[in-house]
Order: C-alpha cells, then sequence, then structure tokens
C-alpha cells in the first residue's frame, strides 16, 4: 500500500523526539510522502530542517489560528522566505478556530486573510483550519479571491450540507481519524459523497490516533492506513485502491513530483 499522509505534526516534540522511529515506521507502513503541517513561525522553520534532512518530508509554513495573536510582527515576510523553499508546498495551516478562541476573533481574522493574500501572491496551496468558524471561513476565502482548487480542509468534520460548500468552491477534503471513530457515522456518509478527485487522507498526528488504535495517545503518520480501510470501505473499494486514489491527489495537489 502506497499512503502520503498530508498533514501531520513532525515538530511536536512527541514526535520530534522520536523522528527518526517515527518516520521509519511510516515508511514501514507504506507512507511515500510526510506534510509537515506548522502552527507558527518557528515551527515552520523546524519543519524545514526536518524537510530539508529528509527527501520524504515536505512541510507547508504558516500562523495556526491559535497562535494568531502571537504572530511576530515581521511573521508574513518569515513565511514568505520559507514558502522559497524548495520543500515548502503550502501555506498552512492556516485558518479560523472559534470553538477554542485561543486568540481574539479580530486578531484570527486578520492573521487568516493576510496568509491568504500571500498565498495568493505566491501562487501555493492553502491547508485551511476550520472549526465552529465555518461561513466566516468560506466568507475569507471567497474574499481574498483564492483559487478555491487550491485549498484543502483539513481533519474535516463538518456536515454533508458544509461539505457540499466545500465542494463547491472546488477544494479539496482531508479525512483524518476521526472518520473512524464508532460515533462518526454522519462523517463517513459525507465522506461517501466526496468526489474522487477531491479526497485526501492525513493523520494530524500525534493528535486523533485513528480506530483500532485509537487508545496509543501519540498518534503517527503510520496509523495512515487504518483511514484508508475505513475510507475504502465507505467508498466500496479496497484499502489499496483508497490509497493509491489519495496519493495521487496528493501529489497533484501538493506537487510533489519526486514521489514515487
Ligand atoms: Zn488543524
Ligand atoms: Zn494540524
Amino acid at each position: 500500500m502506497k499512503l502520503l499522509d498530508t498533514h501531520c505534526h513532525l515538530c511536536h516534540p512527541r514526535l520530534q523526539s522520536q523522528l527518526a522511529g517515527v518516520l521509519d515506521r511510516g515508511r514501514a507502513a507504506g507512507v511515500v510522502g510526510f506534510v509537515c503541517a506548522s502552527g507558527n513561525v518557528s515551527e515552520s522553520e523546524r519543519a524545514a530542517g526536518i524537510a530539508r534532512t529528509n527527501g520524504d518530508v515536505f512541510f507547508a509554513a504558516g500562523v495556526h489560528p491559535h497562535d494568531a495573536k502571537d504572530a511576530p510582527p515581521d511573521y508574513l515576510k518569515r513565511i514568505e522566505q520559507l514558502a522559497a523553499d524548495p520543500k515548502n508546498v503550502a501555506i498552512g495551516e492556516i485558518g479560523l478556530d472559534y470553538h477554542h478562541d485561543f486568540s481574539p476573533r479580530p486578531d484570527q481574522q486578520r492573521i487568516f486573510a493576510e496568509q491568504l493574500a500571500l498565498a495568493g501572491k505566491l501562487a501555493k496551496p492553502i491547508v485551511v483550519h476550520t472549526r465552529e468558524a465555518f461561513d466566516d471561513t468560506l466568507g475569507l476565502i471567497g474574499q481574498s479571491g483564492a483559487d478555491g482548487g487550491r485549498v484543502v480542509f483539513h481533519s474535516f468534520t463538518e456536515s454533508a450540507d458544509q461539505l457540499r460548500r466545500v465542494l463547491d468552491i472546488g477544494a479539496m477534503i482531508s479525512f483524518s481519524g476521526i472518520v473512524t471513530f464508532k460515533n462518526t457515522s454522519y462523517l463517513r456518509e459525507a465522506a461517501a459523497i466526496v468526489p474522487d478527485e477531491k479526497l485526501l487522507i492525513e493523520t494530524d498526528a500525534p493528535y486523533l490516533s485513528p480506530e483500532p488504535v485509537r487508545k496509543i495517545r501519540t498518534n503517527e503518520p503510520g496509523h495512515v492506513a487504518h483511514i484508508a480501510v475505513s475510507l475504502g470501505a465507505v467508498r466500496g473499494i479496497s484499502p489499496d485502491a483508497l490509497a493509491e486514489l489519495t496519493t495521487r491527489n496528493a501529489i497533484r495537489f501538493f506537487g510533489l513530483q519526486s514521489v514515487r
């Protein structure tokens, strides 16, 4: 099985402290590429470092809504510099999170809008995080003039109606381990209607361990195979076929020509 984990936090201390083992276990499980997501400038710099020393690791650079209030004044310039790195494949994760509200909403909105504009200027894919902020998230994407086809809604957990609105703008949908949980049948039903070419999978490690390893506290990229099994069942195809499809989509969306 050839898998691509389109969203993992390799810079998280729980993964970075055992990085060689995490990557090797992922490769042994069939992971041919890892896209490391970042939440702030210093994480983006660390992600770039990991990507430079591992051919199969790529990274997204960006400031997460949780960190919006702490973004340094020069953050946009530093993200732009990191985006020039040959292993940078996206701006992210960026967006709005009104569930946690760790940053004031005006800060979240400003930082999201500024990074949407940067991604547009640089013609980079955009990794979006949204939680209980769906309308504002779609609104800001619309205002930015971003090409919806260059956007992925990561760790999708919204309703089927919202999923249709994401598909209407042409965006990609990425499912994490949440789609394997017993109490998320609504999400599996939504996952069944995503067109083949819009589907991606991710672990969001070290968070969100999928079934049947949900009890393992530190999730890691090698567990992405469980998501392929679950989504394959929902869509009536084999895990191998699901893996092949989503890996092909990820290579196209992020431009990962070096992955084979
Ligand atoms: Zn997220
Ligand atoms: Zn994440």
